[in-house]
Formats: structure tokens, sequence, C-alpha cells
């Protein structure tokens, strides 16, 4: 609870204490708001706190991987690598909420059980459990939500898993004590960015490592590398233009690598071949800007995707292996992975790899069968992933006008207005909410400009006597269609990914995030300079 608050009466709840939650209640705080942040981790980071596994790290350089709102912690906080690891951006984390007093507005080990809003006192009343079982209820005219894409772990239930005598882990639940993999015989499921980053290092510690690979990805070398003093102080020097260029950036593959403006169709093989083997060399994710039609055009995609097959190819040296792992979706429609040494770990004498693409995996005692086929193990990593952009939310028992849950009004799929509010749940604000660009860009930059936007529309409302805002029925229809609409323009949609949340049994299949955030953000500024159009306002 704010130190400043001493009534369970607030002006906002933040759900989340990540990057999201911890903004939105530094700039409530600048802004005179009482604000109660929950957390149901035991300190600040998020994604960062719970993803512990070995191998990770951010997949965004880390020059852009940081917040931009203060110029004094920008230039203080001095990056080691090009790809920050895990513990690095926790710490980061940890330094921003140190310097800013942010702990104190936050309670920690603490779940939000349920958050109803209240036709009469047009107020939110949220349920907590806290550390010792402790619950609690706080009322609130706002409710915002910093629960993070990728923070619902994905478990699927598994045949047998119940049986099973050896360890278990997911990657986004990760013990904070040292996993020791010496002499363990360890199965990793899942071959997305998760599996990708620690397959490598849990190999290396490992007696013999099985990787159980349902579908093949495309992967590109992060070449990692320190960061180097001069580079870092010239970038700080005029740290602004590298996030203006992070603002007008389409995807999240960082500004210092910008999108080569031409089609992979409208030059020579030779040129093509040229070009891609830059963005191969400059490494990770901006191997998709090597053109700028990759995710419109299948023909041109193709251009993109034999490329790396062909690495692939050249990497692996058992070609059954080449093939099993070669990918044959279009690159890009499942999120990019960024490895360092992933394919070259399918080299190794104690690596063997598993098709799981034909039926699906069940446990023994002893360990993991495939046909008839039992691979005994020590230890079975899940690299299984998330119930991605809804997971949190759906989960968090939010009751609308009308005792309508969220549940229910996003049966069919995430309806929702910029991504930001749902109508039915008046002053419910999403950080980073689905039909947003969120995890299309990159996640700190889209985090800033929600809350600003969120932090000015509360402000909004207060200046003018106001106190509930609510998207109108109309203008999220509109929304939801002008949404789907781009991303059924783009590749997208051509392949079973979280973006889809086609991961999760059962779960709609809608396109979730909005491809673009520069038109993105200028419709939210515009919507905000028409008095917040297709928002009711009360
Ligand atoms: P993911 O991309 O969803 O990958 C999950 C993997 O588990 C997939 O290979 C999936 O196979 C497999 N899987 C799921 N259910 C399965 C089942 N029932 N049986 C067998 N296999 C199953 O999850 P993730 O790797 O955790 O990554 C999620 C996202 O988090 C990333 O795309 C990225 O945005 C973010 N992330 C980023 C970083 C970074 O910054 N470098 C690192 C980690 C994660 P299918 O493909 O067949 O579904």
């Amino acid at each position: 609870m704010d130190n400043r608050t001493s009534s369970d009466q607030v002006d906002a709840v933040v759900v989340g204490a990540g990057f999201a939650g911890m903004y939105m209640l530094y700039r409530l705080r600048q802004d005179g708001f009482s604000v109660c942040v929950f957390e149901r981790g035991s300190d600040v980071g998020g994604t960062w706190y719970w993803n512990r596994y070995p191998g990770a790290r951010c997949d965004v350089e880390s020059m852009e991987y940081s917040f931009k709102f203060s110029e004094e912690l920008q230039q203080d906080w001095e990056w080691t690598e090009r790809y920050a690891t895990q513990p690095e951006i926790l710490s980061y984390a940890e330094h921003v909420a140190e310097r800013f007093d942010l702990r104190s507005g936050i309670s920690f080990d603490t779940t939000v059980t349920s958050a109803v809003f209240d036709d009469q006192t047009l107020s939110w009343s949220v349920q907590t459990m806290g550390p010792i079982g402790v619950a609690k209820e706080v009322h609130a005219q706002f409710l915002i939500m910093a629960t993070g894409c990728l923070s619902s772990t994905n478990e699927p239930a598994f045949d047998g898993l119940d049986e099973f005598q050896g360890a278990t882990y997911h990657t986004g639940d990760w013990p904070h004590d040292r996993v020791d993999f010496a002499d363990k015989t360890v199965g990793v499921v899942g071959t997305g960015s998760s599996g990708v980053q620690s397959i490598p290092v849990i190999a290396e510690q490992c007696r013999h490592l099985t990787v159980f690979q349902r579908t093949p990805n495309f992967t590109i070398p992060a070449h990692n590398r320190p960061l180097d003093p001069t580079e870092q102080a010239e970038i700080k020097a005029n740290y602004h233009q590298l996030r203006e260029a992070n603002e007008a950036m389409t995807s999240g593959f960082g500004s210092r690598y910008p999108r080569n403006e031409i089609s992979s169709l409208s030059v020579s093989a030779e040129e093509a071949e040229t070009i891609l083997e830059q963005r191969w060399a400059d490494g990770g994710l901006s191997f998709l800007g090597a053109f700028n039609d990759l995710m419109l055009s299948e023909e041109a995609n193709v251009v993109a995707a034999d490329f790396v097959r062909r690495k692939l190819r050249s990497i692996v040296r058992d070609p059954t292996v080449a093939e099993l792992l070669s990918p044959t979706q279009v690159i890009g429609c499942k999120r990019l992975c960024v490895d360092s040494g992933y394919w070259e770990t399918f080299n190794r004498e104690n690596v063997t790899l598993v098709d799981i693409s034909s039926e699906p995996i069940t446990f023994t005692s002893a360990g993991i069968k495939v046909g008839d086929v039992v691979r005994e193990l020590d230890t079975v990593v899940f690299a299984t992933g998330f119930d991605a952009m809804t997971g949190a939310l759906t989960s968090a028992g939010i009751v609308g006008r009308g005792t309508q849950p969220l549940t229910k009004t996003w049966e069919a799929g995430p309806v929702n207005y910029l991504g930001l509010g749902v109508h039915g749940f008046p002053n419910l604000f999403m950080i980073t909410g689905p039909g947003s660009p969120s995890v299309l860009t990159n996640m700190i930059t889209a985090i800033q400009q929600h809350v600003e936007w969120i932090a000015d529309a509360m402000n909004h409302l207060r200046q003018h006597g106001l106190t509930v805002i609510e998207p109108q029925a109309e203008a999220q229809r509109q929304w939801v269609a002008h949404v789907n609409g781009i991303a059924d323009f783009t590749l997208f949609p051509s392949c079973n990914s979280w973006y889809l949340g086609a991961n999760v049994p059962g779960k709609p299949r809608v396109f979730m995030p909005l491809p673009g955030y520069p038109d993105y953000k200028a419709k939210c500024n515009q919507v905000a300079s028409n008095g917040y159009e297709g928002f009711d306002l009360e």
C-alpha cells in the first residue's frame, strides 16, 4: 500500500510490478494520485523476476530496452553486454525501484483474486490474497492491469505427468536457487525462444539432453558481445535520438538496424544474398528488416526463409537432424528466436533431438514416452511458453458492469478499444493489452506510451470533474475489425503461434497484437486530442 494512503480507498489499483506497473506507479504519484500496486512475486521485475532459466536474456539490445522517462537514470545506468542477461535486467528493475522509492507503494507476495466493478459507487472492489493467506479488499476508481503479455505460464496437461519421479521446471517460473544439471539426464519440451536460449546452456551442464520438438523454429544468431564503453558513451550523448528512432519503428527489432525499404523480389538473387548475409552478420531480430515485405508476401518471405534454412544445413552436421530442425512455416510468423549456439548444440555428442510433431508425449514414472520408446530422464524442463496476452487478464477475476465477467465478454476473443479498455468495464485500463502493438514492438517503448496515455486520460477526467471513462460499443467493434483487417493483410495468421492463441488448447484463434506501432501511437494521440473520442466520459 502506498505509504501516503491511510485508507483502503485509493484513486488507482495497479496490478503487477514489472516495468509497466513500476512506471505507472511512478507517473501517477508524480501526478498526485493515490496508488496501490499488487504484485504476486516477492519483488519487482515481472517477466525478469520469473524467467530465471539458464541462458535467459533479452532479444532487444540493452541500450534500447530501458526507460527513457528519466535522463539521469538513462545516463547513470551502465549496461555490460549488447543483449542483457536476465540477472542484469532484474538488477536494473531493482535499481529503478530503489532510485524512485517504488517499493513503498507495492504490496508483494499478493495476488489479486477478483476485481468487481460496483455500478452504484462507480468504483472497483479489488480482493487480494497476501502473504500467509491474509485476504484484503481495496476500493479504487481506476483498475490498471500491468500484468504483462507473457506472464501466465502454459503448462499442458501431459498424460502421466503425476507419475513422473524426476524433477520438473517451467522456464517461466524458474526457482531462485540454482538448478544443478551435472550428471543428469535432462529433457527439454519446447523449442520457442525460451527453449532456444536454455538448450545450449543446459547441454553444456548435463550428462545427456533430449530435446522434444513439436515445431521447428527459425532462429538468428545474437552475436552477443560486451558493450564497448566508448560506444555506450556515444549513444548516451545523443540518447534522445535513439529513443526517437525507437518511437518511429514499426517493429521491435532495434532502431540501429532500420528496415530496408525494398522488396526481396525487387533485387537479384545475388543482391538478396548479400543483404541477408549482412543481416545475419548483424544478428538478432533485425534480420526481419532485411526487406520491407517479408511479412506481407509469401514469395518475398521464402527468399529470407530459404537463406536461413541453408544456414541451418551448413551448421548442423547430421543431415537427418538438420532436416528435422528445418522450419517450414513463414519466417517471422512465429516470434523469431535469437540464439547463442542453438543449432550448433545439435552437433554435440550428448544431445538428441526427438520429433513429437505427429503424436503427443506422455510421461511414465521414469521419463517421457514417444511412440513405444521411453526416454529415461532425471529432470524435465518445460519451455512450453505462456497463455499469452490474455492469460493474466482472464485469470484475475475481473467483473464489469451488470456482473459481466471479462471471461464471458472475451469468450470469442479479446474484444477491446485501442488495446487499452473494454466496453462494459469502466475505468479499467490494460497496459500493452491485446489489440495494441505490445509484443510486436520494443515492450518498454510500448509500456511507456500506454502509461503516459492512461495517466493523461486520468488527469483529463480529474480536470473536467468527470469520474468514468469507458469505450463505446461501436468504437470497440470498429477497433476489433481494424486489428483483424491489419492482421489479415499480413502473413502472421498463417501459422500456429501464441500471437493467435494457437498454443493453448481451446483458446479462440484471434490475432491479438496489432502490427504498426507509429500509426497506433498517432491514433491514440488523435483520440485523446479529440476529447477521447470513442470513449464515453461521465
Ligand atoms: P513459445 O514460443 O510459445 O514456445 C513454446 C514451445 O513449447 C513451442 O515449441 C511449442 O510447440 C512447445 N509446446 C507447447 N505446448 C506443447 C505441448 N503440449 N507439447 C509439446 N510441445 C509443446 O514460448 P517461449 O519459448 O517461452 O517464448 C514465448 C515468448 O516469450 C517468445 O516468443 C518471446 O516473445 C518471449 N521470450 C523472449 C525471450 C527473449 O527476449 N530472448 C526469451 C524467451 C521468451 P509449438 O510451436 O508446436 O506450439
